[in-house]
């Protein structure tokens, strides 16, 4: 009784096989950076090179101070967006990192932080609107380990740390 559950190789791989079969074996021989920037590289969020920037604010509630919270943001115009927040009051910019890849990197940020359940799901700012995506500093700790929350991330996706403090 002969089984037919076998994968026999063919006689000859097809040309455009072969090539991807040469890839697999280069590609498996790259270290982990290598492989990470090949990955960041293919670019699947159609991300794009711009600014990572941080700041806190004090939350008041019924005019009583409750915590500070920190904001994460991506931008490719760090100006226009102070000019943004300039209505909101009690803010404190600490800094902003370029990064080839905006979208990926606040995306690994906001993630680590919601996995540490210091996300706020609605706080109304000073300037009568809500904001999104900020999380309590009391979960962070102080201004530097907000920017190690930033380069942290940087790091592990291969880019170079390119830091202005406010
Ligand atoms: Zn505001």
């Amino acid at each position: 009784m002969s089984s037919t559950a076998v994968i026999e190789r063919p006689a000859r791989w097809s040309k455009g096989e072969r090539r991807r079969r040469a890839y697999m074996r280069r590609f498996s021989r790259m270290t982990a950076l290598q492989k990470l920037r090949i990955l960041r590289d293919l670019n699947p969020y159609r991300d794009y090179r711009g600014f990572i920037y941080a700041f806190t604010q004090r939350v008041l509630r019924n005019g009583v101070y409750v915590g500070t919270r920190v904001k994460f943001g991506l931008t490719n115009n760090i100006d226009r967006r102070r000019r943004e927040y300039r209505g909101c009051g009690g803010m404190c910019w600490i800094s902003y990192w370029a990064s080839d890849c905006v979208k990926l990197t606040e995306a690994i940020i906001h993630a680590r932080l919601r996995a540490r359940g210091i996300h706020i799901k609605k706080v109304v700012c000073g300037c009568g609107t809500h904001h999104r995506e900020f999380f309590w500093k009391s979960g962070i700790g102080g201004t530097v380990d907000i920017q190690l929350e930033v380069e942290q991330t940087l790091i592990d996706t291969a880019q170079p740390i390119d830091r202005t403090d406010f």
